[in-house]
């Protein structure tokens, strides 16, 4: 009795065994083919004060959290940062458009703030040209 419950049981696990094998290799399969068919891209937002490109930042990487732009480009200037999209916050203008743009994250997304003349514009970058534009 005890030698067939037994068999019972390891043909139980082999099947589930092979189950999981299975589903893994099915896993592996999708994931490969997905990143074929869209080669990974990054969502830049990238900064600019009075015309000048001074900050790119990697939406898809970056945490949740603010950037101050105050300490070393002198705009009362702050980003927020929250589940991979950009907004203006705490900002000292008086019209305060910039901060009703709302958050950011698709291409082209843009919001500006006139009086600080910033700029904050979102882009698609591919892996390589991120890694460019970094250094
Ligand atoms: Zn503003």
């Amino acid at each position: 009795m005890f030698q067939i419950k037994d068999k019972q049981k390891f043909v139980t696990i082999v099947f589930i065994v092979v189950v999981l094998l299975i589903a893994g290799v099915l896993f592996l399969a999708f994931e490969l083919q997905k990143e074929k068919d869209s080669p990974m891209q990054y969502a830049v937002a990238r900064v600019s004060i009075d015309g000048a490109n001074v900050e790119y930042i990697n939406l898809t990487l970056q945490e949740d959290g603010v950037i101050d732009l105050k300490p070393k480009y002198h705009v009362p200037v702050q980003l927020q940062i929250k589940n991979h999209a950009i907004c203006f916050h705490n900002v000292t203008c008086p019209d305060k458009i910039c901060e009703k743009a709302g958050y950011l994250k698709k291409d082209m997304d843009m919001a500006v703030c006139m009086p600080n003349k910033t700029v904050v514009r979102v882009e698609l970058m591919s892996k390589q040209e991120w890694e460019k534009q970094k250094h």
